[in-house]
């Protein structure tokens, strides 16, 4: 069994984010991306942006929500592997900005919500 498979077996806790984390580093791992340029950032944000594009394809052409969650479980997946690429503290990150975010006040503008600092801009 190789490392992709274990991480991907029973032992695994599908709920946890350090189980996913190791998920992705084993699939790293098996393809070598550190020594093949799989973890370079360049190709990395082209990737991303990649399937940003297909996230919005989804939208724009109404696919069904199976494809769309695929889409976005792929820019997920490059995500974390941009953590492990950069020896990010991704889960660290995400609780910190929550806890921003959850400070920050809301604005309709144009007739969607947004939370923002909005610097820069008038009352
Ligand atoms: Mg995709």
């Amino acid at each position: 069994m190789d490392e992709l498979s274990k991480a991907n077996g029973d032992c695994m806790n599908r709920d946890s984010y350090q189980d996913m984390l190791a998920a992705v580093q084993a699939f790293h791992d098996k393809h070598r991306f550190k020594e093949t340029g799989g973890e370079e950032m360049i190709y990395r944000v082209a990737l991303m942006a990649e399937e940003l594009g297909e996230i919005s394809s989804c939208v724009t052409k109404n696919k069904s929500k199976y494809l769309l969650s695929e889409e976005v479980a792929d820019l997920l997946i490059l995500l974390l592997g941009t953590a492990i690429a950069q020896e990010l503290d991704l889960n660290g990150a995400f609780w910190d900005k929550m806890e921003k975010l959850d400070k920050r006040t809301a604005r309709m503008i144009n007739g969607r919500i947004r939370v923002s600092e909005f610097r820069g801009m008038d009352q």
